[in-house]
C-alpha cells in the first residue's frame, strides 16, 4: 500500500455518531455532523448519516459540494460575498453575521430561484464570529424583509478563538435572545444551534437545555474527544483515524549535533540532550503531510523534530527497519493537516463492504 496514508475506520465514526445522537436525543437536541476536518469526505459524511445526524455541515462550500446533495447541508462559516451564488446552489442553510453578505445571498437566491435558510450567529464572548446581542434585531429584520431568504433561527460558537466555555450563563443569553427575537418580530425560530463539540458537556449535564435544538459536532464524532480539555468521551472510539508513514533511514546517531548552530528549517533547533548515541529513524512524513500538533507516535518512540518532508524519531529499542511502516494517532490539528494534504492517500478500513477501498473523492480533488 502507498504511504503516507490515513486509514479511516468508518464503523467507528458511525458508532461515535450514533452514541452522541442518542445521548443528545434524550435532551431533545439534534446533531449536525461537521465534516470540515476531513476535507468534506463523502464516506465520512455517509457514516455520520448512518449514525443518525439530522444534517451535515462544513466550513467550505467546496467541501459541501462533494457531499450527497439530497439532505440538509449547512455552511458553518459566514459566506464570502464572492461565493454567494455557489452557496445558495450548494448549501440549504448558512450561518451569517453580516448584512452585506445576507443581501448578496438574497440576490443570488432570487436569481437562482431558490430559497435559502439563514441562521444568525450571536457573539457570546469568544470573540470570533457573531453579531452583538443588541444588533440581532436589525440583522433579523434584514433577513425577514428579504425576497428569498428564510430566518430559521439563531446560533453561537464558543471555545474556538478564546477557549470560552459554554455554560448556563452564555447559553441563557442566547435562549433569551431567541425569545426576544420571536416576540419582537412575531416569528417562530425553530433552530437554535448552540455550538460545537465544546458545547457537548454543557448540553448533556445542564438542568436547562432551554431553547437549544442542535449542536454542530465535528471533533467529538471524529476523534471521540471533547475540545475543552482534549479528553476522551466515555463510550466513544478515539482511533477512527490512523496515519501510516514509511521508514526511510534507521541509524545510530550522536544525540548532539556538531558545528555552529543557527535556525533550523522551522525555527529554533531542539535542545541538545545528554551525550551519547541513540537509534534514530526517519519517516517519510513532513509538515506538508501532517502537523506535529497532535501527532502521537507508537509507544516507546519519541518525536525529535519534523521538517517539510522528514519526521525524525528516537526509536529506542523499537524493532524498526527501513521499509517498515509506523502508525500514528492523530489529534485535531494533525488530522486536519493530514486530511487536506494532497500527499496523503485516504483509505477506508471499514464500512459497508469497503474494506481497503480508497475514499473516492480523492481523485476528484487532486485533478
Ligand atoms: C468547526 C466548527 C464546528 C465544529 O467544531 P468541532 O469542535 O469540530 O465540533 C461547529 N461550528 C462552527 C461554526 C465551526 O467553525
Amino acid at each position: 500500500m502507498t504511504a503516507p496514508r490515513i486509514e479511516i475506520d468508518l464503523a467507528a465514526i458511525e458508532h461515535n455518531t450514533r452514541v452522541l445522537v442518542d445521548r443528545l436525543a434524550a435532551r431533545d437536541v439534534r446533531v449536525t455532523g461537521v465534516t470540515k476536518a476531513t476535507l468534506g469526505s463523502p464516506a465520512v459524511a455517509a457514516a455520520m448519516v448512518r449514525g443518525g445526524v439530522a444534517a451535515l455541515g462544513d466550513s467550505r462550500v467546496e467541501n459541501l459540494a462533494r457531499l450527497d446533495l439530497s439532505g440538509p447541508r449547512t455552511l458553518i462559516r459566514s459566506p464570502m460575498i464572492s461565493q454567494a451564488a455557489q452557496v445558495v446552489r450548494t448549501a440549504t442553510t448558512s450561518l451569517n453575521t453580516e448584512p452585506a453578505v445576507i443581501a448578496a445571498l438574497d440576490d443570488a437566491a432570487t436569481q437562482a430561484n431558490v430559497r435559502h435558510d439563514v441562521i444568525l450567529m450571536v457573539e457570546l464572548g469568544d470573540l470570533r464570529e457573531g453579531i452583538a446581542v443588541d444588533d440581532v434585531a436589525t440583522a433579523a429584520r434584514v433577513v425577514l424583509t428579504s425576497r428569498s431568504l428564510r430566518l430559521r433561527g439563531l446560533g453561537a460558537n464558543l471555545a474556538c478563538q478564546n477557549g470560552v466555555v459554554p455554560d448556563d450563563t452564555n447559553m441563557g443569553v442566547l435562549h433569551a435572545l431567541v425569545d426576544r427575537t420571536e416576540l419582537h418580530h412575531g416569528v417562530t425560530l425553530d433552530v437554535v444551534s448552540s455550538g460545537n463539540s465544546a458545547s457537548l458537556d454543557w448540553a448533556l449535564t445542564t438542568a436547562h437545555v432551554g431553547r437549544t435544538t442542535e449542536l454542530r459536532l465535528g471533533e467529538a464524532i471524529l476523534l471521540g474527544t471533547e475540545p475543552l480539555g482534549r479528553t476522551p468521551i466515555a463510550g466513544l472510539g478515539t482511533d477512527a483515524f490512523t496515519l501510516v508513514g514509511e521508514v526511510i533511514e534507521v541509524t545510530h546517531k550522536p544525540t548532539r549535533p556538531w558545528g555552529r548552530q543557527a535556525q533550523a528549517a522551522f525555527g529554533a533547533p531542539p535542545e541538545a540532550t545528554a551525550r551519547g548515541t541513540r537509534r534514530q529513524a526517519i519517516v517519510a512524513l513532513g509538515r506538508q503531510d501532517v502537523d506535529l500538533d497532535g501527532l502521537v507516535p507508537p509507544g516507546g518512540i519519541r518525536v525529535l523534530g519534523m521538517s517539510s518532508d522528514h519526521l525524525v524519531l528516537d526509536v529506542g529499542d523499537h524493532r524498526v527497519a527501513v521499509g517498515d511502516e509506523l502508525r500514528f494517532r492523530l489529534g485535531y490539528g494533525a488530522l486536519v493537516r493530514a486530511m487536506t494534504s494532497p500527499f496523503v492517500t485516504r483509505v477506508a478500513t471499514s464500512g459497508p463492504g469497503v474494506a481497503g477501498t480508497p475514499d473516492a473523492w480523492r481523485d476528484r480533488t487532486s485533478a
